[in-house]
């Protein structure tokens, strides 16, 4: 009897030294989802400004909302459970949907439905809440490596699959540094937009750029691409990162014009 008892305790102290290491953020996730399945379910009115009360009467004809961009980042961190550790903390106040490790491991932190905290202060066209429209992709790359190609692979299937459950766009896929091109720079230098574009996922200028007109507006051609141009210069060094990477300036020359008329284009 002794000994069973023994084993007992030994049982108990493993099973209490095991904690799950994302149990407290699991339960706050829990917890969150009953609050906005409340907040879901309400079916209070509140009266407007001229004294009207709106009546409540239920429809049967409605689904869930969903995501039509997709941002891309990189973590700018040195590994997947750092991101990971970033992403359950409550004080660092960000997250991302999916986080894809540097050997091509994928990880999923919040519903495709739910509103991660990814983009910031950013817009993209007349689209000032990219957060709730969007997905948030995280590449775990420390900023001046190159992206490997199992994490490119895994990109691409997550991509797929994305791009078909919610119809998204292939120009709504695009990156951080697009969205808020004063704050942002990521992902690098390094990231391979154009075989992305060539698979489907996001446009790329020809492979024969032509001429823009001598009347093409610049400033307007970006701002119709979807870049903020209040600052005009941050907006050209973003479109050169993501469309012309191996000269991230903001200087103006025939081919980055060309280039910004090229996209314009495919708008
Ligand atoms: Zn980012």
């Amino acid at each position: 009897m002794k000994k069973y008892l023994l084993y007992f305790f030994v049982i108990t102290i493993i099973s209490s030294c095991g904690t799950h290491p994302f149990r407290s953020s699991e339960k706050s996730y829990k917890s969150q989802l009953r609050g906005f399945q409340k907040k879901l379910s309400s079916k209070k009115t509140t009266p407007l400004e001229n004294g009207i009360n709106p009546e409540w009467i239920s429809t049967v004809n409605f689904n869930l909302r969903k995501p039509n961009f997709i941002i891309i980042h990189h973590t700018a961190q040195d590994s997947l459970q750092q991101t990971i550790r970033t992403f359950t903390l409550p004080k660092t106040q960000v997250s991302a949907h999916y986080v894809i490790s540097d050997d091509g491991k994928v990880v999923q932190m919040l519903n495709d439905y739910l509103r991660a905290w990814h983009g910031g202060n950013a817009s993209w066209g007349k689209n000032t809440d990219i957060n709730s429209t969007s997905i948030g992709i995280e590449l775990d790359n420390n900023g001046t490596e190159p992206f490997s190609d199992n994490q490119i692979n895994s990109l691409l299937a997550l991509l797929s699959r994305l791009k078909k459950e919610y119809n998204i766009p292939t120009q709504n896929i695009i990156a951080h540094s697009d969205i808020a091109p004063t704050r942002k720079s990521d992902p690098s230098v390094l990231f391979p937009w154009k075989l992305l574009a060539d698979s489907g996922f996001g446009v790329w200028s020809d492979n024969e750029i032509k001429e823009a007109p001598q009347d093409f507006n610049i400033e307007q051609g970006l701002r119709i691409i979807g870049y903020d141009t209040r600052n005009l210069s941050s907006a050209i060094k973003a479109f050169k990162l993501h469309y012309i990477q191996t000269e991230v300036n903001d200087i103006l020359d025939p081919k980055t014009i060309n280039t910004i008329y090229c996209i314009y284009k495919k708008q």
